[in-house]
């Protein structure tokens, strides 16, 4: 069940959450993409499932292809297959979506992607959005993990770990709680793209071990004294 949220909540800041965060987990390690095709790869490559077997199925996929796009579409089909296998559920689907991608990157510009960063931040988002499986939020997270965009983007576990914390409310619809979310964030950002993503990281993995989508486990966490479902059932 999820836990209650308190209406009359004081919030925590959000410097301070992630300060008590990089001492719980440690600073956290640098993503494995680099590029925006590799983050748009690594995304696809994969399909709920856990970050080690995601690594594996990528490295594979690196050394199939090396990443570019004219080899992605070169590969007999059945070695792609191969390598998504390697990533979960419905691998035919995800071979056939590596060389749709292959097909739309070389539509933009081909390479590795990097000149959708010289562009505005609409349009280079705008345009990631077109991949699939990557939609507004991931566009912004690929924009900010190469060192553009202007918001902190989130993944489903950050933004859970946020609205408990007191930013924004949750809505009927997914997008509707991640705009609440990013409106109550506005004065708050991180002001670096290298900070933002240090933050989606941290926040990240708080949703993943501690603020889980069921029953989360408030008393091993940093947050609780300043967390507002964290502290509802302490005394004071
Ligand atoms: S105290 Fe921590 S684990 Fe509990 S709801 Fe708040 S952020 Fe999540």
């Amino acid at each position: 069940m999820a836990p209650r949220i308190p209406s009359e909540r004081p919030r925590a800041g959000l410097a301070q959450a992630l300060a008590a965060l990089r001492k719980h987990f440690g600073a956290p390690r640098a993503p494995v993409p680099t590029t925006p095709l590799e983050w748009v790869l690594w995304e696809n490559v994969a399909y709920l499932v856990n970050d080690e077997r995601r690594e594996r199925a990528f490295a594979a996929l690196g050394k199939l292809t090396h990443f570019e796009p004219e080899r992605i579409l070169a590969v007999a089909p059945e070695r792609l297959l191969a390598v998504t296998r390697l990533g979960g559920m419905h691998p035919q689907a995800r071979a056939e979506r590596l060389q749709a991608i292959a097909r739309l990157a070389l539509e933009l510009g081909g390479g590795s992607l990097e000149s959708l960063l010289e562009l505005p931040s609409a349009k280079a988002a705008k345009a990631l959005a077109r991949f699939p499986s990557i939609g507004a939020p991931g566009a912004q997270k690929i924009l900010m993990a190469c060192g553009q965009g202007e918001e902190l983007a989130l993944e489903s576990n950050g933004l859970r770990v946020l609205v408990r914390l007191g930013f924004g409310e949750e809505s009927k619809t997914y997008a509707t709680t991640y705009r609440s979310v990013q409106t109550a964030l506005a004065r708050e950002q991180p002001r670096s793209a290298k900070a933002r993503l240090a933050a989606h990281q941290l926040l990240r993995t708080l949703g993943q071990t501690l603020c889980k989508r069921g029953e989360p486990e408030c008393d091993d966490c940093p947050l609780s004294a300043r967390c507002p479902v964290g502290s509802a059932d302490r005394p004071g």
